[in-house]
């Protein structure tokens, strides 16, 4: 019986599994569906994005999370340091391997999505 692949970290699954035992990725939309309601998972490259081009406001750190961040970010917006910062991030978000996003920005997400469920 042939192995899939992890979605996000592309390990070898067996391909009954909704869930990577390595990432703790979803796999396949159907494997999300009806599972976990609240559960959304970040998106590596939106999350770059928003840095590069919106992070003067602090939004990457809104949507990784980090809200007391993303509020110093906004608070300073009219200085170049947030704009200069966000870029830099988002540089550095997309330059980070899937596995590293995932462990960094989705598993905790995951843990509290499960705990507040
Ligand atoms: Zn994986």
């Amino acid at each position: 019986m042939a192995l899939s692949q992890c979605d996000q970290c592309r390990s070898a699954l067996q391909p009954t599994l909704m869930v990577c035992p390595q990432c703790g990725a979803g796999q396949g939309l159907d494997a999300l569906a009806g599972v976990e309601p609240k559960l959304s998972l970040r998106s590596q490259r939106r999350a770059s994005r928003l840095g590069i081009y919106l992070g003067t406001f602090g939004v990457h750190q809104f949507y990784l999370g980090n809200r007391a961040r993303g509020a110093l970010y906004l608070a300073l917006c009219w200085s170049l340091v947030p704009t200069l910062l966000g870029v830099w991030e988002g540089l550095r978000v997309s330059r980070m391997s899937p596995e590293e996003f995932y462990r960094r920005w989705c598993l905790p997400q995951q843990k509290a999505a499960n705990i507040g469920g």
